[in-house]
């Protein structure tokens, strides 16, 4: 599992707040005045003020293939895979790669604030990981897309640890929800109802051992989460993890996912 850690926003400035990461991260100074975030696209906002209601909620299928949906015709995405990096530096993130200190079980991080991190140049970005495979970096950015579209605002800066910590006896249960919303995001967002749809359909009939490969090949992601998203969707018949004594774990790892 992979937990996050939200860093609080505080007056503080100059206060190091991860070390593990092998990066000084310090706190925006909100107290400067004139400064200000990006500007964040008229959808976005809109997407905001819709989801503001529900915050206290896990996300409803309905509501977040509503948002997923309008984000992906925004960005002119008609076909799988998507491509989150794509979206992201179309929504003014800078993509960094690093290598994060051996241990630090950190996946990546990201910064959504008023004031640039130098070391950056910039106000808006995510770190990835460069040692991670394919599938969790473009998971990583996904879930951080689902903070940015779910969780973040206009005015207070936002500031997230990626992180396989197990920390969640310490997350309250705000913390817990965010963390789940952003990643119930990252998955519609890779796999959105209205493709994935349209590929059961195609294949109806197709056994899972066969059709669970081909969605994790075309939706670029590994096959637990396709199993665990269509779960979620609600297909019914869907096999358990470990069907015939093959385990879908297991075959990520053979094929160098998570
Ligand atoms: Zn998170």
């Amino acid at each position: 599992m992979v937990y996050c850690r939200i860093l609080p926003f505080s007056a503080l400035s100059n206060r190091k707040l991860y070390p593990e990461s092998g990066i000084e991260w310090y706190i925006g100074r909100k107290e400067l005045m004139g400064l200000a975030k990006k500007d964040t696209p008229n959808y976005v906002e809109d997407i905001r003020r819709k989801h503001r209601p529900n915050k206290d909620k896990l996300l409803e299928k309905e509501e977040l293939r509503g948002y997923v949906k309008r984000i992906l015709e925004y960005n002119g995405v008609g076909e799988c895979p998507v491509n989150p990096d794509r979206i992201a530096r179309r929504l003014g993130f800078d993509i960094v790669w690093m290598e994060f200190k051996k241990g630090s079980g950190i996946d990546g991080m990201m910064s959504d604030r008023a004031e640039e991190y130098e070391r950056f140049g910039s106000k808006r970005f995510i770190i990835v990981d460069k040692n991670s495979n394919m599938h969790r970096r473009s998971g990583t950015i996904g879930h951080e897309l689902g903070h940015f579209f779910l969780h973040c605002n206009s005015m207070d800066d936002f500031n997230e640890v990626y992180t396989q910590h197990t920390d969640e006896a310490n997350m309250t249960i705000e913390e817990k929800l965010r963390e789940q919303n952003a990643t119930r995001f990252r998955d519609e967002l890779l796999m959105p109802w209205f493709l994935l749809k349209d590929f059961l359909e195609e294949r109806e009939g197709m056994l899972w051992k066969e059709l669970i490969p081909d969605i994790s090949q075309a939706f670029n992601v590994p096959r637990h989460r396709a199993v665990d998203h269509m779960r979620w969707s609600g297909i019914k018949d869907v096999p358990p993890k470990d069907v015939q004594g093959e385990t879908w774990y297991n075959c990520d790892k053979a094929f160098g996912g998570i």
